[in-house]
């Protein structure tokens, strides 16, 4: 089975639409969703939207819980709660109620899917280092576990630690290891790269691949901007950080 998985889009309609493009060119038999569709971007409603017509599953991320009254937005960054307070303003109604019933977690394909991290997901913690990675790796038992809320691609082998993950080298699980994966952001990286960033895992094959495509970064740019939304948001889309 072929696997997408995607998190992180925050509102950024033109990296969504470009991703989808090319994942129309892979023809996966699912498309996962990591959360944080909303936040930071002008076009909440939109990629809600996208998510509800085409992916098969997606959780809840801190920008979904700050909007829904879950997680105090006194704990985001400035520039976080600003955004998120002006998407609880234009978020629809059925917006809302979509995102209300995302899970925080799951397994799905035997594979463990968290935005933050497999323990205490909801304190919205990072995984950066291998560290952190080998705290996590006894909150789930499967042997894969996805996350997203970096927006750094990375992945964290149980034994050797951490491992490169770009577009020009896909990876190989191998049986009896563990593994954390990050695919970065489809809607603002953060990698010093600023084009959208996604997987794909064949789980048959057992292979990873992290994917990049350029979008129109100038559009969502003058959007933020029109919508009166911090000038940082807009600037940091241009750098990828
Ligand atoms: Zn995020």
């Amino acid at each position: 089975m072929r696997l997408v998985i995607i998190s992180d889009i925050h509102a950024n309609l033109e990296a969504f639409e470009a991703t989808l493009r090319r994942i129309d060119e892979i023809k996966p038999d699912k498309i996962l969703c990591l959360g944080d569709i909303i936040g930071y971007g002008p076009n909440p409603n939109e990629c809600v939207k996208i998510v509800k017509n085409k992916v098969d599953i997606s959780l809840a991320g801190n920008h979904e819980y700050g909007v829904l009254g879950r997680t105090d937005l006194q704990t985001f960054s400035e520039n976080a709660r600003i955004a998120c307070e002006w998407t609880g303003d234009v978020l629809s109604d059925g917006s809302f109620s979509y995102i209300k019933g995302f899970p925080i977690g799951l397994v799905d394909e035997d594979i463990f899917l968290v935005h933050s991290t497999p323990i205490n997901p909801e304190r919205w913690g990072y995984i950066l280092t291998t560290r952190d990675a080998s705290h996590q790796f006894l909150g789930f038992s499967e042997s894969v576990c996805l996350v997203g809320h970096s927006h750094l691609p990375v992945c964290f082998e149980e034994e050797s630690g951490m491992c490169e993950l770009t577009e020009n080298n896909s990876l190989c699980l191998q049986k009896g290891k563990r593994y954390i994966i990050n695919f970065g952001s489809v809607g603002q990286p953060r990698d010093y790269d600023p084009r959208a960033s996604f997987g794909v895992i064949d789980t048959e094959e057992r292979r990873v691949q992290l994917i990049r495509v350029t979008y129109d970064i100038e559009r969502v740019q003058r959007k933020i901007i029109d919508n009166g939304l911090p000038l940082f948001l807009a600037e940091r889309l241009k750098i990828g950080a």
